[in-house]
């Protein structure tokens, strides 16, 4: 394919990307019901439902605004060939092919941030705020944005300067070393990310010794979990939105609790959430899910090889020679498409791992209290109970509420 009809390829797999979530958005706003559904009789309080209606549509329309114009951003970036003038701009500073790689990547992270930054700070102190989510302030904002920066220099740096590396060194084989070095990073991330990462954010305290502790571990020895400790982090420092995760691998697991999610559920409902997480564990879907993630990973990265060297797509965007970064550039626009088809595929996936993680949680524990905390969790969310089946299969890791409660009644013991 000549360089031209590779750009308009690009801007057509743009464009299409583009049209295509826009028009489950709009299918997902159509099937919003603005009368109170009878089946949510009990779950949602008349107000409460008006109000997760408009936060709905607030949030709908401001993602119709922001990728409306980042869209049309990277439509006229690619049309005007800018990134090849700052390729080009770039090379005339730096003679090493890998810095200028660094640096070309560095300063469209940096530009492409600094757009993003009005549109962050319209979502956290308007959107939410209205809604009651927000309890952030500019000054967590500011110092989250300067550690991300940082976070984003040494972990992206490094680890991007090393598949550089691979690249240049090893041309297209690189493709089975970077796959190597991305799996045993991201190894390296789940077993530390609540010992590294988390604390730069966010204050872990271990769970005080009390009721809850107590029944969580008896739940815990019951199941055969190897539960190695129990922390509370203040995400209420930033949202009010609730949640709770585990983290850490083999023999050693922790479990970590939102201090929001402590304060509005009781004990039964927070051991019936851990008892949902822990049936992930026991059914396996964390080593299947990495698993599927390394076979991914291993084809973006070979199909990458195959075009990392094609001079054509460097062209498409402006350039007047090869460049590796960006080809990368283009690769990760063209790749788009088999993105999308793999991602709802693993949507797929995880949709029916979470109805199997309920289901283990209401046969070793009990299905009535994991019903009413994931009620609680959706009100206190403002969570869309009439998201479109289309929407859904695209875009949803959980399955809707509805049908998750409903599936739980057939656990249910006869009174
Ligand atoms: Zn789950």
């Amino acid at each position: 394919m000549s360089s031209v009809q590779l750009l308009y390829l690009i801007i057509g797999i743009v464009l299409v990307d583009y049209f295509f979530d826009q028009l489950l958005d709009f299918l997902n706003m159509k099937s919003a019901k603005s009368k109170l559904p009878e089946e949510f009789k009990d779950i949602y309080p008349p107000e409460e439902y008006a109000k997760s209606q408009r936060y709905l549509k607030a949030r709908s329309k401001f993602s119709f605004l922001t990728t409306a114009f980042s869209t049309t951003l990277t439509v006229l970036i690619l049309a005007f060939g800018l990134f090849g003038d700052l390729h080009i701009w770039l090379s005339a500073h730096f003679t090493s092919p890998m810095l200028h790689s660094l640096a070309f990547f560095g300063v469209l992270f940096l530009v492409s941030d600094i757009i993003n930054i009005p549109f962050e700070l319209y979502s956290t102190f308007v959107i939410e705020a209205k809604f009651g989510f927000n309890k952030t302030s500019l000054k967590t904002f500011w110092a989250d944005k300067l550690k991300g920066y940082l976070l984003v220099v040494i972990l992206g740096g490094g680890l991007g300067y090393v598949l550089l590396w691979l690249i240049f060194e090893w041309q297209e084989q690189f493709w089975i070393y970077a796959l190597i070095v991305i799996t045993a990073f991201s190894l390296f991330m789940s077993v530390f990310y609540t010992l590294l990462i988390l604390p730069l954010f966010n204050k872990l305290t271990p769970l005080v010794e009390g009721e809850l502790k107590d029944k969580i571990n008896a739940y815990a020895e019951r199941v055969k979990f190897p539960l190695d400790n129990i922390f509370v982090i203040d995400g209420s420092k930033r949202s009010s939105k609730a949640n709770a995760f585990f983290s850490g691998m083999g023999k050693k697991k922790k479990i970590v609790l939102y201090d929001t999610l402590i304060e509005k559920q009781s004990d039964e409902e927070l051991v019936a959430v851990l008892a949902h997480e822990v049936g992930h564990f026991k059914k396996k879907h964390v080593m299947v899910g990495m698993a599927i993630s390394v076979v991914q990973m291993a084809i973006t990265l070979y199909v990458l090889s195959l075009l990392i060297f094609n001079e054509n797509l460097s062209m498409a965007l402006g350039a007047e020679d090869l460049s590796v970064h960006l080809n990368l550039v283009a690769f990760a626009l063209l790749y788009t498409p088999i993105s999308k088809l793999t991602g709802i595929l693993i949507n797929m996936i995880s949709r029916k791992n979470e109805f199997e993680a309920d289901a283990y949680a209401s046969t070793t524990y009990n299905p009535v209290p994991l019903q009413s905390a994931l009620k609680k969790l959706s009100v206190d969310s403002l969570s869309n109970l009439t998201p479109h089946p289309a929407y859904v299969f695209v875009n949803y890791s959980h399955p809707p509420l509805l049908e998750r409660l409903k599936h739980m009644d057939k656990f249910k013991k006869p009174e």
